[in-house]
Formats: structure tokens, sequence, C-alpha cells
């Protein structure tokens, strides 16, 4: 059976170009980036060229982009770095009730060890509002955190409007962007943060490889602590390869980026028409136009996720209940929830995150397999109130 894998927010595949990239630094250039002879430096000249890029990208300078193992190391560097290095100024962080584990556990370790976290509310499309944002603010606050798309939802967040609260009142700015870099355009200086996670593997980079980009003069701390790789922000060997690899998925995706993203919200809107217009009681979470190009997130009433995706998944068709990380919990995703959804609906939300190779032929086949199975699933469903059509 041929697969249909339509869950780019929870992986990327590698690209075959980002993968051709890596592979002489597996076992010719393999040499450390920290050795003086020829071949370590020529490893090291390889990760600097890497890190343009991925500067490039987001319109930062190279020194500002520290490698990190993924988008969770880079958010907790960026959260628990912050706190700790200004923990004389103040306690309080502020975030949004949407954020990814990678920030929601890392506030919630804070917390435990004396720092006050204000989480602001969402409204029913997963929308900060900066205003909320603003009024928040106390002398005591050093650091606001507020993820750019959510993961979930697809929801764009207004960060340049958050980013002008946060320069005004002269507090560090965070953002996750682990969704959004590389797929629409990201400019450090335009959103005005000072601190921003991206994460290699879904950009068509590799997993274990990421970065945090730490505006010049931040004050963090480093929490891995050793050799002296990134200038003493984070010690151990750099992972050259993965390095590399992160490099050429920045460079494709300066290219690509405009026009995957026409393609894949043509192919996204495809899909939503098609699901509200074939199926009833079936509703669109997040943002209708503030939202990620490839983010299809419907809820399913009478319906659960769960079974939804198991019956695609028999149809060769990988698809997702919320985040690739909650999927094996059977509570309602917390992002759901902040948005006012109710703990049915939040229960029978099923997301398709499209990508590169997402073609119209495979948007037709779940428009064409997804009925079936609801109108299967329905026709059992202990949820379906009497009188209700399928
Ligand atoms: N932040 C967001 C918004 C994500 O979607 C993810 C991954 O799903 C992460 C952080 C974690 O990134 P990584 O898997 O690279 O640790």
């Amino acid at each position: 059976m041929k697969r249909i894998y339509l869950d780019y927010a929870a992986t990327t595949p590698t690209d075959p170009e980002v993968v051709k990239a890596m592979l002489p630094y597996f076992t010719e250039d393999f040499a450390n980036p920290s050795s003086i002879y020829f071949c370590g430096q020529e490893a090291k000249g390889a990760v600097e060229e890497a890190r343009v890029k991925v500067a490039d990208l987001i319109g930062a300078r190279d020194e500002e982009i520290v490698f990190t193992s993924g988008g969770t190391e880079a958010d907790n560097f960026a959260l628990k770095g912050v706190a700790f290095a200004n923990e004389s100024k103040g306690n309080h962080i502020i975030t949004s009730s949407i954020e990814h584990h990678a920030v929601v556990e890392t506030c919630r370790f804070l917390e435990e060890r004396g720092f006050k976290v204000t989480c602001l509310p969402v409204d029913g499309y997963g929308l900060v509002d900066p205003g909320d944002v603003k009024r928040a603010i106390t002398d005591k606050t050093i650091l606001i955190s507020v993820m750019h798309a959510n993961n979930e939802v697809g929801t764009i967040e207004p960060i340049a409007e958050i980013g002008k609260s946060a320069r005004e009142a002269g507090i560090y700015f965070h953002t996750d962007a682990v969704q959004t870099v590389g797929h629409i355009p990201v400019d450090v200086n335009e959103l005005g943060v000072d601190l921003l996670s991206i994460s290699a593997h879904k950009l068509y980079g590799p997993k274990g490889v990421g970065a945090l980009y730490i505006r010049k003069s931040t004050k963090l701390l480093s929490f891995m602590h050793g050799g002296e790789q990134e200038r003493r922000r984070r010690a151990s060997t750099e992972n050259v390869p993965g390095i590399v690899g992160f490099g050429r998925a920045a460079e494709l995706a300066q290219h690509e980026m405009s026009q995957e993203a026409e393609q894949l919200t043509h192919l996204r809107d495809k899909l939503i028409n098609g699901i509200l217009e074939r199926m009833d009681h079936t509703h669109l979470k997040g943002h209708p136009s503030r939202r990620l190009p490839n983010n299809v997130n419907i809820s399913v009433e009478f319906v659960e996720g769960e079974s939804m995706c198991l019956n695609l998944d028999l149809e060769g068709i990988c698809a997702s209940t919320g985040s690739a990380c909650s999927s094996s919990s059977l509570e309602p995703s917390h992002v759901l929830l902040a948005m006012g959804i109710s703990n049915e609906q939040a229960h029978s939300s099923l997301r398709f995150t499209l990508g590169k190779w997402t073609t119209e032929e495979e948007i037709d086949r779940v428009l064409e397999v997804l009925p079936r199975i609801v109108s299967k699933l329905r026709a059992i469903s202990p949820f379906l109130k009497s009188g209700t059509s399928g």
C-alpha cells in the first residue's frame, strides 16, 4: 500500500539534498572541529558556513546563533537561561496557555523554583491578545515567551506587536518558532525578539539538531558546562553532520519557501473545504486566515480523534490527533481546551499537516476515504444523539 504522510508538523522527511550534504561528514570529514589540524579546521569551517545559512534565514548575525540538540533544548536554554541570569532583576515570566510542552514544562520547573509565571488566555482561534501581554507586565517581569505559530491548530500569533511592548518595557522576549522557520518569513528584527527557537527536523533537516537565536548582549546563563564550543554558551562536541544538514535545509528553505507556501495553501484549503462540504458537524479549529500554510485541524463531532487516526492508518494515511508528543496521552489537548473548545470536541479533533511532497492526488484520496470512515464510526458512536444525522 502506498503510504500518504500528512503529519509534517510532527516531523518532516529529510530532503535528499540535505542527506547528500551531510554524508561526507560521517566518513571523510569526520574530524572534531576543536582539533587544530587541517581536517578539524575543515569541519569547523563547515559548522561556521551552516551557522551563516541559518542566521540568513531569520535575518540574524551568525554569532547570534547557538546550535542545540533541537527545539526542546532551545526552549529550555532560553527560558532557564534568562530566568537564572536575571533573578536579581525579578522573578516574573509571562507566557501563553497554548505553548508546546517544551515551554509549558520548563515554566512549571521554574515555578517550582520560585519564579512566578503568568499564563495568558487565548481567544477561540488560539490568538494571544497583545494588550493582555502589556497588562500582565510588572516591575518584576524578566521574560515574555509566546510561540510564533501553534503546532496543533496552526494559528500565527501577533509576535511583532508583542515584541514592541516587550522592547518598550525593556523585557527579554522569546518566541518558539519551531513551526514557522523555513515555512513562512521569519525576521528576528521585524518580530522584535531577543531569543528564538528553531528545530531542523521541522524544515526537512535532520533530527537532533536545532538552534537558539540569542540577540547580542542578552544576559543568559549557559546550562551545558564543559568545553568551549559555541563561544562557551553550549559545551559538547558539535554534531557536525547534523549542523551541516541544518544549514543546507535552511539554504533550501530560502529558495523554496514562498512557492511551497503557495502550493500548500492551495492544498490546505482544498482539504479544509472538502471536509467541511462533505461531512456535517465538522468544524475548523484555529484561525481561518492567520494560519500556517500546511495546517488543517478539524473537529468531527461524535467521533474520537484516535479512532479516525487508527482507521486512516489502516488505509495508509498518517494523520494525528494533536501534537506528536501528546498523541500517546488520552487527555484532551491543552491547546484546544485553552481555546474554549469543549472536552467532547477536543477529543474529536484530527490534524493533517502537509509538506512539500504532498500531492493533489493525496488530498483527493483523503477526501474519498475520510467521509467513509466517519460514517462508519458515527454509525456505532455512543456520542451521537438520537435524531442527529451522521
Ligand atoms: N516547539 C514546537 C512548537 C514544536 O512543534 C516542537 C516539536 O514538535 C518542539 C518545540 C520540540 O522540538 P524538538 O522535537 O526539536 O525538540
